[in-house]
């Protein structure tokens, strides 16, 4: 890397033309790519000469699009690598099972995306016997009584979905690799905002459905870490990308790389936004969870990791008490006010609510969700950039008043 800027080595890794010219990268729409000679079949095959030095092989291996798109994600992550996948979940699927052998153990915080918390919670441990210890991630000494003889890796989000806790990085990171264990961290919530690789993680993995694509229209996945880890991701025997293939199209790749120019743009403006709203409802006496307040148990420690220019990020959470409460606010909020959509996921231009209680956390046990502190009341927001924030808290503060939350 050359830079610690990471929009300067973005910009660096974007300098690749298209085909003719174009300013745009080219869709490499190939799945078989031509050898000249036929002696370097074997060597493809045999690993010396591999993709992207050597030649292209096959697209379940590497694609150029997907890797030109992986660059940019190493860029912003300050990795020597990464690749994308078809999914956030066979991002973090395959690094688990790179990470783990059957057998070995994972110490997970105890709140991460329900699917996350499926794999490690019920899938792992059924089909291949790595299991998990859930433990809450802001109590180091948990994390380390945690820790056994077959621990692998310790498992977090930079901001977790949908607690919105900090995770220590920097202290996560020293106490993972004074034992000799991986750090992974989901930075899904908290893209440029928060850089876990140059804060310590051993590998990062990212949901791309949500706010590096930012228009809820693919799904999308990226793990960015060492060289050798990424090509040993794809390993022709042993690699979980290629063995298991959740490979992602490279038409997709190059839609993704056309939004990754405005990521830094789109995040200060939906960061701008969560913080005027958050502010609002807390001097209002809402039960409102925000990084960016004081009152946030972690802001301290997001003023020490994070970069200034991009906040807070998007997401809030308002818990209202009860779902009956949670549902009559959304209603209003999207038939009556037009304010935002009830939907899950993330990072979309306009605002999406859901209660993470009985949807995207709803994998989880009622006493994993009580321990995590996710009360069924508890309504998610991402917070969009669009129409005027004037205009927009009208309608938030209409609805309020007609939900009888606020005079
Ligand atoms: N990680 C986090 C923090 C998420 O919120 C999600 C999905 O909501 C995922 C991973 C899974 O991503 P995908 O739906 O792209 O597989």
């Amino acid at each position: 890397m050359t830079t610690e800027n990471p929009i300067e080595r973005l910009t660096e890794a974007r300098h690749e033309f298209g085909e003719h010219g174009g300013v745009n990268m080219s869709i490499e729409v190939s799945t078989a790519f031509t050898v000249m000679t036929p002696g370097t079949m074997p060597d493809l095959f045999e690993g010396r000469k591999a993709a992207p030095e050597g030649c292209y092989l096959y697209g379940r291996h590497f694609n150029p699009t997907v890797f030109n798109l992986g660059r940019q994600l190493a860029a912003i992550e300050g990795t020597e690598a990464a690749y994308c996948t078809a999914s956030g979940m066979a991002a973090i699927s395959a690094t688990l099972f790179q990470l783990c052998q059957s057998g070995d153990h994972i110490v997970s915080s105890n709140t991460v995306y329900g699917g996350s918390y499926a794999l490690m919670h019920d899938f792992l441990p059924q089909k291949s016997n790595i299991n998990t210890s859930f433990v809450d991630i802001s109590d180091l000494n948990a994390v380390a009584a945690a820790i056994t003889e077959n621990t692998k890796v310790i498992y977090a989000e930079s901001v977790s979905n949908p607690t919105l806790r900090v995770a220590d990085i920097p202290a996560l990171a020293e106490l993972a690799h004074s034992r000799g264990l991986a750090l992974v961290i989901d930075n899904t919530f908290s893209p440029l905002i928060l850089s876990p690789a140059e804060l310590g993680a051993d590998v990062v993995v990212h949901s791309m459905t949500k706010f590096i694509n930012g228009a809820s229209d693919v799904i999308a996945g990226a793990i960015c870490g060492t060289t050798d880890f990424i090509q040993s991701l794809m390993d022709l025997h042993n690699g979980p990308l290629m063995i298991l293939g959740p490979t992602m199209d490279p038409s997709v790749a190059s839609q993704i790389s056309l939004r990754i120019p405005h990521l830094a743009l789109r995040l200060s403006e939906h960061a701008k936004r969560a913080q005027y709203f958050a502010k609002k409802l807390d001097d209002l006496g809402f039960d409102v969870t925000y990084p960016g307040l004081a009152t946030h148990p972690d802001h301290q420690l997001m003023n020490k990791l994070h970069c200034e220019d991009y906040g807070y990020g998007a997401i809030l959470t308002l818990d209202l008490g009860s779902i009956e409460k949670a549902n009559d606010l959304m209603d209003l909020l999207q038939n009556k006010y037009h304010f935002g959509y009830m939907a899950v996921s993330l990072g979309y231009f306009d605002t999406l609510m859901c209660c993470p209680g009985s949807s995207t956390s709803s994998e989880m046990t009622k006493e994993d969700l009580s321990s995590a502190g996710i009360s069924s009341g508890l309504l998610r927001m991402s917070v969009g950039y669009t129409g005027t924030v004037e205009q927009r808290w009208q309608q938030l503060a209409g609805a309020l008043q007609d939900a009888g939350l606020m005079s």
